[in-house]
């Protein structure tokens, strides 16, 4: 408690203005009646004035005292004093008994004041209790007001947390290959940790971490996110902490790791940045997983479950693409169409699943024979289609002759049994006539027809 507030009505001041008033009171009524007294006594008593010399020092000396002690104490002895030098030196008994009442009511009116000032005293220590209590009051008040404070601005922090992790989820939320992903979600932690670089460290392989990665190792080893002191340390920590390890996992092994680093010394991660990173990661893991399962799911769409090459819904993509590839660069393309000779026997002669081996054995055939740039695909039931970019009609019709060939002196064999399988083929070649995709394959249709029109086991090309 310092300073009184300023509606106080009392105050330790108002002494000084009660002395004022007391000397106000006593002073026109004490020293003109003493100065008069005593001059008077001094022409008329028997004293001599070197008599009262002494005693008017005495009673100055008092006055000093008393004004030391108060101004209304000291005001109240000189008055006393002004009353028994009357007292003593009046010769008349009515102004003895004059000065008498006069110190009387002096003391009287000292007394009353004392009394009063005793209770605003006690008024005033009464109040300054209860207005130490309203400051106690108000700085509670003020630590709840902070503490308030504190928790509205770490509700608001993690509603924006979650904001971010919503967009987070919706990004990563899509049919998108493994590296795809791995830099949304690189960069959606970036996002959701703005104050920090992040960094993805690939394995070598999945599982087998550099052997100079040191935090990679120790990732593989936690298999959880972690908060580090700082980049060099491999020590978890509790502690705010400058740096966090991610895991990357897919569904069935460990790819890597995902660092952030706090880009400010002074502005370290928490526990609960750890917490949001975590579920960041796991959120990054369940994703991977689905990519897997997408890329698989993908690879099933497009190869044939029979003979492993491609389906003919991709063959169309494919058709399409290198179509306006090939029209765009001014290349030219060609395009083969095999079909198995007379296959309803083979299947009739040694059965369905007979049948089936066949189709394989062809596949592989076909797969061995083709170069890496081309495209093999399953058209039909027997009938297998070769998309050749970069190749002129010549040589496709060459590569189509040797793989007839190939085809017709290789007998196909199980257990005991062999039997001979001959292939037609169409060849189409891309020329300025040719307006769209389609028109290559009915060309190359219609060379097949020519093929198997002309005796089976031969090649056609496709010339009007
Ligand atoms: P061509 O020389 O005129 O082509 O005679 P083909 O017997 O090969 O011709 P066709 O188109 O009449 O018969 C094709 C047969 O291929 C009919 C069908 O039973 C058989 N086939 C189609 N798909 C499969 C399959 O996936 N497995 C087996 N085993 N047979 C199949
Ligand atoms: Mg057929
Ligand atoms: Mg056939």
């Amino acid at each position: 408690m310092t300073d009184p507030p300023p509606l106080v009505l009392f105050s330790p001041r108002m002494k000084s203005a009660r002395a004022h008033l007391i000397s106000v009171m006593l002073g026109p009524l004490g020293l003109p009646v003493f100065s008069v007294l005593t001059l008077w006594a001094m022409i008329r008593a028997p004293v001599s004035a070197t008599d009262i010399f002494p005693v008017f020092i005495a009673l100055e000396l008092l006055i000093y005292v008393g004004a030391g002690l108060s101004w209304a104490f000291g005001l109240a002895l000189l008055s006393t004093a002004v009353a028994l030098a009357g007292f003593f030196f009046s010769p008349a008994p009515w102004a003895r008994a004059l000065f008498s009442l006069y110190g009387v009511l002096v003391w009287a009116l000292f007394a009353i004041l004392n009394a009063f000032d005793h209770r605003r005293d006690i008024t005033w220590n009464r109040f300054q209790e209860e207005w130490d209590g309203l400051e106690l009051d108000l700085s509670r008040i003020q630590a709840d007001v902070e503490n308030a404070r504190t928790v509205v601005e770490d509700s608001q922090t993690r509603i924006n947390a979650f904001d971010r992790l919503q967009l987070f989820t919706d990004d990563l939320v899509g049919p998108y290959h493994r590296d795809e992903l791995l830099q949304r979600a690189l960069s959606g932690l970036g996002t959701m940790f703005p104050k920090s670089r992040v960094s993805l460290h690939l394995f070598p392989k999945p599982d087998v971490p550099d052997p100079n990665d040191e935090l990679g190792l120790k990732m593989l080893q936690w298999g959880q996110p972690r908060l580090l002191p700082d980049r060099g340390s491999t020590t978890p920590t509790w502690e705010p902490g400058l740096m966090i390890g991610l895991p990357v996992k897919g569904r069935e092994s460990f790819l890597g790791w995902i660092s952030l680093e706090a880009k400010q010394a002074s502005l370290p991660f928490q526990i609960h940045d750890l917490r949001l990173a975590s579920i960041a990661s796991d959120l990054v893991s369940l994703a991977l997983g689905n990519t897997e399962r997408y890329s698989q799911t993908e690879a099933l769409a497009i190869s044939d479950e029979l003979t492993g090459v491609y389906t003919r819904g991709y063959f169309n993509e494919r058709l399409l693409e290198e179509f306006r590839k090939a029209r765009h660069n001014g290349r030219p393309f060609s395009l083969v169409l095999l079909d198995i000779d007379h296959f309803k026997k083979i299947n009739d002669a040694h059965g369905h699943h007979i049948g089936d081996e066949v189709l394989r054995w062809l596949a592989r055939l076909v797969m061995a024979q083709a170069r890496e740039t081309d495209f093999v695909a399953r058209y039909g039931g027997e009938e297998f289609v070769v998309i050749m970019p970069s190749t002129r009609g010549d040589d496709a019709f060459r590569f189509t002759q040797r793989l007839v060939k190939t085809v017709g002196s290789t007998p196909f064999r199980w257990g005991q049994k062999s039997v001979k399988v001959t292939v037609s083929a169409g060849v189409a070649t891309l020329s300025h006539e040719v307006p769209n995709e389609e028109e290559m394959i009915r060309r190359s249709d219609e060379a097949l027809y020519a093929a198997k029109k002309g005796g089976r086991n031969r090649v056609r090309v496709y010339d009007r």
